[in-house]
């Protein structure tokens, strides 16, 4: 068991912090996605010891932070005029590009691939933490490998206090889910993990077609294998068993109802989650912090309403189908 310290975000705190990070250490720190545990990108043994604070299958690579356009190029040195252009629309923000890695970059950074995945987050105490430590910091969620992704401090503490150097007690965080990963090494941009920054926003901006992941499409069932290694994994998932209606809301709500009824005789604790499909943002800052509620309520079923899967709709239905392990009925 580490020593864990919880720091504050005083200039002071965020200094300390970034020294474990030079250091070797690993801090867990606020972005406006989901909470992040960080170590040094360029550094294998501190990279290392994240897979194993997490219990991350050591073939799932980690995206590397930077707190300035200067970083990028420390990382890779094919940045395309698509790369900049996106990142001059979307950095700093919620958006993760893949790109080929320079040799620097240690392969346990990129789970043994050629590429790297780069993001410019915007929160003001990332980015204080990344520059003060000097280098880019390798970040995944800040939680035990599998379970809901960390939105909130106490969700941090709550899986990784004992097993991190340090913690940064921000806010919660904006967004809520993980950042959009886009593959940026060839010609057609593809989307590897949705989030908010949506196909139609990057396809906008760059004035071309944009590819969404085949596999992205049919759930643990096909053939497709995902280009994201982290995307076959099992993941976000609560202790209690879940179920997602999908089909017009009205009949979705009474058939919801229909099954609490039923459970509830049979003596199950279940838990109704309805968001409002026309704010999949909400939903999206919600979802993930609702499914650690119910845990922490020992709720035994989760009865879900599914969204359209479009625009934001489809990176909060990623993450609500991989919860449910893909246990659907249509209605
Ligand atoms: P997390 O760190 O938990 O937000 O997950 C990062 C996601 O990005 C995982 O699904 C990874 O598999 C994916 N990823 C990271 N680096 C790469 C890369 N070089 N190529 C493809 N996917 C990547
Ligand atoms: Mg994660």
């Amino acid at each position: 068991m580490i020593n864990t310290k919880i720091l504050g975000t005083t200039n002071e705190e965020i200094e300390e912090g970034a020294k474990i990070l030079k250091n070797g250490g690993l801090v867990a720190f606020p972005t406006e996605t989901v909470y992040g545990l960080g170590a040094d990108a360029l550094n294998p043994e501190a990279v290392g010891k994240v897979y194993s604070a997490k219990g991350r299958p050591s073939d799932n690579p980690m995206i590397v932070h930077i707190a300035g356009m200067e970083d990028l190029s420390k990382l890779t040195d094919r940045i395309s005029r698509d790369m900049e252009i996106l990142a001059e629309k979307f950095w700093p923000g919620p958006l993760t590009m893949v790109c080929h890695a320079k040799n620097i970059v240690p392969k346990v950074t990129t789970g043994g691939l050629d590429t790297v995945a780069v993001r410019f987050p915007s929160d003001p105490i990332a980015l204080s933490l990344i520059s003060k430590s000097t280098c880019p910091i390798a970040a995944p969620s800040a939680n035990l490998s599998g379970k809901p992704s960390p939105t909130k401090v106490s969700h941090v503490i709550d899986d990784l206090y004992g097993r991190v150097d340090a913690i940064i007690e921000g806010k919660d965080c904006q967004v809520g889910i993980e950042s959009t990963v886009l593959d940026m090494t060839e010609e057609i941009p593809m989307i590897l993990r949705p989030g908010i920054v949506t196909e139609k926003e990057i396809s906008e901006a760059l004035n071309k077609e944009v590819r969404i992941d085949p596999s992205l499409r049919e759930g643990v069932k096909g053939e497709f294998k995902p280009k994201a290694p982290g995307m076959k994994y099992k993941h976000y998932a609560p202790k209690a068993e879940m179920v997602i209606y999908r089909g017009d809301r009205e009949k979705v709500s009474l058939a919801m109802a229909e099954e609490k009824m039923k459970r509830i005789k049979n003596g199950q604790k279940i838990e109704i989650i309805i968001f409002d499909e026309t704010e999949p943002e909400k939903a999206a800052h919600e979802f993930f912090s609702r499914l650690r509620d119910c845990d922490k309520k020992g709720v035994d079923v989760i009865l879900a309403a599914a969204l359209k899967e479009e625009g934001v709709g489809m990176a909060v239905m990623n993450r609500m189908f991989k919860s449910a392990g893909y246990n659907i009925i249509e209605i």
